[in-house]
């Protein structure tokens, strides 16, 4: 029997990503995506939406990292240039990156080569931003996910995607399906019972600024990236936290540090504070995996979990992979599918 109806579980970034890309190489797969939270409810949801990986971001060896980055980056762009950025959120901005600790923070071999401009800020233009020691500028996305997962949605609905909201206790919960792509983000710890994946805990508050127009990241965690409507300040990292609440300490901290970048901010209008976990994992895991399920079937599944702080950034490239495992997986089926294309 050839595969017809893949699940993909998880509608996070990770997860819509993973459907965009599985209908526009199969347009005629029935796909359904199954989680327990949608939009708002995601982390995803909250992340600012900076197209930049940290130089420490991982997938199994460094030219498979470096390709995700590139075609994360075009399949972004891509929208952003056909004129689909408006209603998908994304649009691109000037960032600049200092540091008064090391010069390596402001220097990134992930990101120097894919965006159309990164380069180390000259002793005239660091004299704007008194105090710094070291500069880079350069010019990348924005990806908001309170617009992207429901564009994205929307796109994979006219394509014919279903949608499921349950939680998936065991893959047995998921073996009508004939094969299945787990994006299930932090619940793969879970899941798959999978001790590299721990969360990274991050706060951030969210204000109205409307005259910041670039993004600054500094040391420290030190972050400020405008989105549409709003400005993200950060941030922190909190290593093997669960911890879900608003810490006074840290939004404290978290607008001491940012209104030192720019004093402007004291101005900003107070919009909410957020707290999100970041699925981190070294390295991310995209990954095939034949599960035998004690009813005696064995499910196909491949992997597309633990993307840590970068999972908007990274995930449509970490999404092609998991399409090209898919395939893999499925040669022989897979032939008759594109056969009837
Ligand atoms: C403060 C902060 C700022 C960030 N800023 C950025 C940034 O600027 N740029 C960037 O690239 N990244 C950023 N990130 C990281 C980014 O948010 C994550 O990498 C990304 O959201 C991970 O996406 P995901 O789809 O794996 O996870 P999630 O968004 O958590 O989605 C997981 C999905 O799986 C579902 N699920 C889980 N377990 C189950 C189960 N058992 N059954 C059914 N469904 C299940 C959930 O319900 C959900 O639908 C930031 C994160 C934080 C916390």
């Amino acid at each position: 029997m050839g595969v017809k109806r893949v699940g993909i579980l998880g509608a996070g970034v990770v997860g819509l990503n993973t459907a965009l890309q599985l209908q526009s190489e199969f347009p005629t797969l029935d796909v359904t995506i199954i989680a327990e939270k949608f939009n708002q409810e995601t982390t995803s949801d909250g992340a600012a939406g900076l197209f930049r990986p940290s130089s420490s971001f991982s997938g199994p060896n460094i030219e498979i990292t470096k390709k995700w980055i590139l075609d994360s980056y075009r399949f972004y762009d891509a929208l952003r240039i056909t004129g689909q950025g408006e209603d998908s959120g994304i649009f691109q901005i000037p960032a600049y990156n200092f540091s008064n600790y090391n010069e390596g923070m402001v220097k990134n071999h992930l990101l120097e080569t894919v965006v159309p401009v990164y380069r180390a800020m000259s002793e005239d233009e660091l004299e704007e931003y008194p105090g710094w020691k070291w500069g880079s500028f350069y010019k990348t996305l924005i990806i908001e996910c309170r617009e992207y997962q429901p564009w994205a949605i929307e796109k994979i609905t006219q394509s014919g995607g279903k949608f499921r909201q349950r939680k998936v206790n065991t893959f047995s919960d998921v073996e009508d399906f004939d094969a299945v792509i787990n994006c299930t983000g932090l619940g793969a710890k879970y899941l798959c019972n999978d001790s590299k994946l721990t969360p990274i805990r991050g706060q951030v508050i969210k204000v109205r600024a409307p005259w910041v127009k670039a993004s600054y990241m500094s040391d420290f965690d030190t972050y400020i990236i405008p989105n549409r409507n709003t400005i993200t300040l950060g941030g922190c990292r909190n290593y093997g936290s669960y911890d879900l609440n608003v810490c006074p300490f840290t939004k404290a901290d978290i607008m001491q540090r940012c209104s030192a970048v720019l004093p402007s901010l004291a101005k900003a209008e107070f919009v909410r504070d957020w707290v999100g976990l970041r699925p981190h994992r070294d390295p991310v895991r995209v990954e095939a995996e034949m599960i035998a399920l004690p009813s005696g079937k064995n499910l196909p599944v491949v992997h597309n979990y633990g993307h840590g702080g970068y999972g908007v950034t990274s995930s449509p490239g970490t999404s092609m992979h998991a399409v090209q495992l898919f395939k893999e997986q499925h040669a022989a089926s897979i032939s008759s599918i594109a056969s009837k294309l």
